[in-house]
């Protein structure tokens, strides 16, 4: 049995006695409704041909009884069935839900790095939709076809054979004609699901740039652009609804075409005393048990292949171990001063060739206040990321306070460590959830005590609702700075010993600048700090700065060391200053 089966099979072990009752009474209610034309054959055939009627009718009437005790036994066994073999399904589904979540969130940057979000949302929603029909339906329809299948068949070889050979004439017909236009459905089908995609992915394009879209007045060539694909869309949808009634009704025609032959041959046979009149009623009766459950389990291969592929997209991301973890005796990280080493250390990126760097020296004292600079593309950011093992060095090691950073528990690594980055990425929910966010267990007065610190308490007071206004998914509906300042305040909860700012202030304008660059600078107090900028003035009063270029830490040293040195540092400087006219003061 291949991995993939195991896992599947694996998520039936909790339910297995939901499993077990639901084929129980799938099982009787195909065994009941193979009796019914049983009954109709001992009616026609033994009672009334052969008893008086004043002796038929009582008996007639116990076995309409009898039959209405079959009909409520199979109604229950059908709810039953439908109710709680889809509840199973459902359960299952849910199971392989929370999994993969919860597996993404175990997986590291070097997924991410290489997935589109719109995928990978879809595969914990949409992929795993027809998971409930396959889990339900898979053992169950194709348990209960079988066998009435060939219960039927058994029967009506039974009661004729000869009209069983016609019936059977039919059926490879009818089985190459499902075949054929299931193929042809499905197409039809999976050209629908393309065709809506490609609109929904039209939508999310247009709302995401919809300020773009305005500012260049562009509105009606969207609309165009739109009708275009939505009437795709609809000339899709009209080929596959002729498919399907093709299908259906084709189907239909060759179940009256067998229904005819049936009477007809019949017909002769009972002009000729082969059969009685009795028994051509009940073969009748038995060719729709018959063919039910071929119809079924042609549908059944449909939404097998769609089960199917959801789950193939859900294995491949379980079975991808993450590469990030705690090692098995990991300690926790308590009490931490903040020295940070770099040893030797050398990074590439998995899916790239050459080295972003390589043999990199550093020592950080705890409560340093250490700037990163260099041009765009050189490796700070990538560097910084290597503190919280957001990625692994390839090469040396990283230690904080003399420990190695992979003995260390990955929570009490990242709790000690905190990041502010030029994006911020607010959560959907008010400005005191988002603040919280930091620390979950804060209470009222601490989260505004941190938004004091981020200089952003003024501002949050001045907001519709105060610290209760909701804010947008991505915070859209404040400034650029007014969020940065939200996402210090997060840190100044957190109270990390150790901070990185990854151009924190890059995307701000002179005057919010100022703001955050006071409050950044009354949290990096007393913690160790790791500052990427491109702007002077947060870079002076570094106590080191350390000049990064393609060919690793070039210069290193304080503001005056390194002008007096008049080499990379000196020469950035200059041509910041020298910029005639430019009042930016940037490296
Ligand atoms: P900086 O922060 O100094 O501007 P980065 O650390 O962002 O530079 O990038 C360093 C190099 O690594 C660049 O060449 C960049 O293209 C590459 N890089 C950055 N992130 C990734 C990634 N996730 N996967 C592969 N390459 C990356
Ligand atoms: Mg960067």
């Amino acid at each position: 049995m291949s991995k993939k089966t195991r896992k599947f099979l694996s998520y039936y072990r909790p339910y297995m006695g939901l499993f077990f009752s639901d084929m129980f009474f799938a099982l009787l209610a195909a065994a009941v409704s193979l009796v019914y034309p049983m009954v109709v054959r001992y009616i026609t055939n033994d009672i009334l041909v052969n008893q008086e009627i004043s002796e038929a009718i009582p008996l007639i009437i116990k076995l309409l009884f009898g039959m209405l005790g079959l009909v409520i036994i199979e109604f229950l066994s059908i709810f039953y069935v439908t109710y709680q073999g889809h509840i199973m399904g459902a359960k299952m589904e849910y199971d392989m839900r929370n999994d993969i979540f919860e597996h993404y969130q175990k997986l590291s940057f070097n997924f991410f790095d290489n997935q589109k979000t719109g995928q990978l949302m879809s595969r914990v929603t949409n992929d795993l939709f027809d998971i409930t029909e396959l889990c339900h339906h898979g053992p169950e329809d194709i348990v209960i076809s079988l066998i009435k299948f060939i219960g039927a068949f058994i029967i009506l070889l039974r009661i004729n054979v000869k009209l069983t050979l016609i019936v059977f004439a039919f059926l490879p017909i009818m089985f190459f004609y499902a075949y054929y236009m299931r193929g042809r459905m499905n197409r039809a089908f999976r050209k629908n699901r393309e065709r809506i995609a490609e609109i929904n992915a039209q939508i999310e394009d247009n709302l995401s740039g919809i300020r773009v879209v305005k500012s260049f007045a562009n509105e009606s060539v969207e609309i165009d652009k739109f009708h275009t694909g939505n009437s795709r869309f609809v000339d899709s949808k009209r080929n596959s609804y002729k498919t399907m009634a093709i299908f259906h009704s084709g189907l239909n025609l060759f179940t009256s075409f067998i229904n005819i032959a049936v009477i007809a041959g019949g017909g002769l046979f009972i002009a000729n005393k082969l059969i009685n009149v009795g028994d051509l009623l009940t073969f009748l009766l038995y060719i729709n048990t018959l063919i039910d459950p071929v119809k079924k389990l042609i549908n059944f291969t449909e939404s097998f292949q769609n089960g199917m592929t959801g789950f193939d997209r859900f294995f491949e991301i379980i079975e991808i171990e993450p590469d990030i973890l705690d090692k098995p005796n990991a300690i926790t990280l308590k009490n931490v001063k903040g020295r940070i080493e770099f040893k030797n250390v050398s990074f590439k990126y998995n899916d790239t060739l050459s080295e972003v760097f390589r043999g990199i020296n550093l020592t950080v004292e705890a409560g340093d206040y250490m700037a990163l600079v260099g041009s765009s593309g050189v490796g700070k950011t990538t560097m910084c990321s290597l503190i919280p093992r957001f990625y692994e060095v390839s090469e040396g090691c990283i230690t904080i306070d003399g420990k190695d950073i992979r003995d260390i528990t990955l929570r009490s690594l990242r709790k000690n460590i905190g990041i502010v980055q030029q994006d911020v990425y607010l959560f959907a929910g008010t400005v005191m959830d988002n603040i919280r966010y930091g620390r979950l267990d804060a209470t009222e007065e601490e989260v505004i005590e941190a938004a004091k610190n981020a200089n952003a308490h003024e501002f949050i007071m001045e907001l519709p609702d105060g610290y209760n206004t909701y804010i947008g998914q991505r915070g859209i509906k404040l400034s650029g700075g007014q969020k940065q300042r939200l996402s210090i305040a997060r840190v100044f909860l957190k109270n990390p010993p150790i901070l990185i700012f990854d151009e924190a202030t890059s995307a701000l304008d002179n005057e919010s600048e100022k703001v955050v660059q006071d409050s950044l600078e009354k949290l990096a107090k007393n913690r160790t700090t790791f500052v990427i900028a491109h702007r002077l003035s947060t870079i002076k009063n570094a106590k080191k700065i350390l000049v990064l270029t393609e060919e690793g830490i070039k210069e290193s040293g304080t503001h005056e060391e390194l002008l007096a040195k008049d080499g990379i540092y000196a020469g950035l400087y200059r041509m910041t200053f020298e910029r005639k006219g430019s009042s930016e003061n940037s490296v």
